[in-house]
């Protein structure tokens, strides 16, 4: 992880929790489900740890559950998680046959931005679902899932368009569907994306 990535958020050193032991696929459920490991898991009201295929191709990583995914457990819901859809379904793909997580399992309060320490104690449950599901294609929505993959302070507009690697996977960054909701304009930049994903994702199977 970069020292510039580090120093954007305040961090002056960092020790990463790695995993234990790999938990088969149920176990890490339950592991997340009853986890107490920061602060978060007081004002949640359930965890959020992904929906989708175990054995898909593409797995969407996002930021952190919001109120409706705090509500009904399931990561990208309410209008945000129709446009991912709707982002999904232009180039041919749907939330049953891909995988998707966030960095967070718990939801920040206010929807505010992950502190260093829940994002510290809770990406060793996110490392373990990318080893498990093993994706051809990483694609990050949204500026801090993209900053936390590619160890980086680069901005959103800096990431988007380029393939990256996460370890030896395939990494594309673009915007987080709720960011579009706000900024209609840039759904045509999130749509280059895309198209850069299905054309990658194509050219690995
Ligand atoms: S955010 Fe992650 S580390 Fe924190 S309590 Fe929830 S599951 Fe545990």
């Amino acid at each position: 992880m970069s020292t510039s990535f580090l120093n954007a958020m305040g961090i002056q050193t960092w020790e990463l929790r790695k995993p234990t032991c790999a938990q088969p696929w149920e176990e890490l459920q339950k592991t997340v489900s009853r986890c107490t490991a920061c602060s978060l898991h007081k004002t949640r009201t359930q965890t959020v740890f992904g929906v989708g295929n175990p054995q898909a191709k593409l797995m969407v990583i996002g930021e952190a559950p919001g109120f409706y995914e705090d509500q009904k457990g399931e990561p990208f819901v309410g209008r945000a998680g129709q446009l991912l859809d709707a982002m999904l379904a232009a180039i041919g793909l749907d939330r049953k046959t891909i995988y998707i997580a966030n960095i967070l399992k718990c939801r920040p309060p206010n929807n505010r931005d992950p502190l260093p320490e829940e994002v510290a104690q809770c990406t060793p449950f996110l490392i373990q679902q990318i080893s498990f599901i093993q994706p051809k294609l990483l694609l990050a929505v949204g500026r801090i899932a993209g900053q936390y993959l590619l160890g980086s302070a680069l901005s959103l507009g800096k990431m988007r368009n380029t393939i990256h690697h996460y370890e030896n996977t395939p990494l594309i960054v673009t915007y987080h569907p709720a960011y579009l909701l706000r900024n209609p304009r840039d759904k045509d930049k999130a749509f280059l994306d895309l198209q850069l994903a299905y054309r990658t994702l194509h050219s690995l199977l």
